[in-house]
């Protein structure tokens, strides 16, 4: 299942939220030039028929009375930013498609429509509780049907179509609520008496086919209720990092190495609580003279456990030549992908065993550090660095 969150009047709705003057009123949003365009509008000033892309002076000619702000974009963005990382509590696999909209995969959840709504439920209080926004929440078998599940009872609404129910719901759809119908096509659509998505199917396929081309095929694909396109989750932080400042500048490898112990834990644990793994590993040094150098190494497979990490930072290290005493260490992990995109196969077998034991034991410190507090179980040495990449 697919859930599809749209938040409601965004720009908007912050103007609103941040200005309480302005509550409750005729907001719009938009450029402010002759040749502007409303970005977005208030509900309020919806009702005045003022709907985004209109040009601002026809807005004005509309809506006299109301309040034309010029959009803060970095404003929005950090609620944007905000909004995103509550979603990613909920699940990893969150596609953002635009500064205001994402879809989530929660196939893992239970198709029960009972648990479905509490999910959805739970969502939308932790968004209005933490930034005081409404939203609308589609969910559905794929993201087309989501997609249009979540216009349809704007703003603060919530609907829900289960598998069941999908034939009748696309059977009644208007074809104009399709992606990709804009008038031209609606127009042809009409022409041939098509005016829902289930009329598609009253024509023999070669006609819509002949007519529409891959256009066609999607339609038709739609009107079975078929779309396959999946929630590509592209991790937010693009990388994940830890340094520190040295007590003391030093070149004593051993040293360094405890230091970079403790940074390959740090950021093996937020691998792991984001549910990606790393394909490149990264050593930052600083020296003395502040200098920064750093050197990386991109590994055959994507990993997650601080054994890993650890390895190959500590190589980067070994082979690093040290002329100058190092001031500041540091361990990175980025190149990251999807936890549950399955590691891929490779002549060393065992190495990935060996890799998928370690991340055992990683799950056990997670799991006594949660209880206990991460400091009680310290790990004494993590073996030989620079030994091999495993
Ligand atoms: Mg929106």
């Amino acid at each position: 299942m697919i859930l599809h969150i749209d938040m409601d009047a965004f720009y908007a709705a912050i103007e609103q939220r941040d200005n309480p003057d302005v509550a409750g009123k005729c907001v719009i949003v938009g450029g402010l030039s002759g040749r502007g365009v409303v970005s977005a509008a208030s509900y309020e000033a919806r009702a005045f028929g003022i709907h985004s892309a209109m040009p601002i002076f026809k807005a004005r000619q509309m809506c006299p009375h109301g309040i034309f702000v010029r959009p803060r974009m970095d404003r929005y963005k950090a609620v944007s930013k905000k909004i995103m990382s509550l979603l990613e509590e909920f699940s990893p696999q969150i596609e953002p498609v635009s500064i205001d909209e994402a879809y989530m995969d929660i196939s893992g959840c239970e198709r029960l429509h009972g648990k479905l709504r509490q999910l959805a439920v739970n969502i939308k209080e932790t968004i209005k509780k933490t930034v005081n926004l409404t939203c609308s929440m589609g969910i559905g078998p794929n993201k087309f049907i989501a997609k249009i599940a979540s216009d349809m009872n704007k703003p603060d609404g919530l609907t829900i179509i289960m598998p069941d129910q999908t034939a009748r719901f696309l059977e009644n759809l208007p074809i104009h609520k399709v992606p990709g119908v804009g008038e031209t096509k609606r127009r042809q659509l009409e022409n041939m008496g098509i005016t829902t998505l289930g009329n598609v199917k009253t024509y023999p396929e070669n006609v819509i086919v002949k007519k529409f081309g891959k256009f066609g095929l999607r339609l038709l694909k739609l009107s079975a209720g078929i779309d396959e396109t999946p929630v590509v989750s592209q991790s937010r932080h693009k990388s994940v990092s830890a340094e520190e400042t040295l007590q003391k500048d030093t070149d004593n490898k051993k040293v360094l190495n405890n230091y970079i112990l403790k940074h390959a834990e740090t950021v093996a644990r937020q691998l792991r609580k984001m549910e990606v793994r790393a394909k490149t590993v990264t050593l930052k040094i600083k020296h003395s003279d502040f200098r920064i150098v750093t050197r990386r190494v991109t590994l055959p497979n994507p990993i997650q456990s601080s054994k890993s990490i650890y390895n190959a930072a500590a190589k980067l290290l070994t082979d690093y030549n040290i002329r100058l005493k190092i001031r500041l260490i540091g361990v990175g992990a980025s190149h990251l992908v999807s936890d549950t995109v399955p590691v891929q196969m490779d002549m060393f077998e065992y190495l990935k065993n060996k890799h998928r034991n370690w991340e055992d034991v990683d799950k056990v410190v997670d799991s006594i550090g949660k209880k206990f507090g991460k400091d009680v179980i310290k790990r004494g040495t993590l073996g030989d660095p620079g030994q091999s990449n495993d």
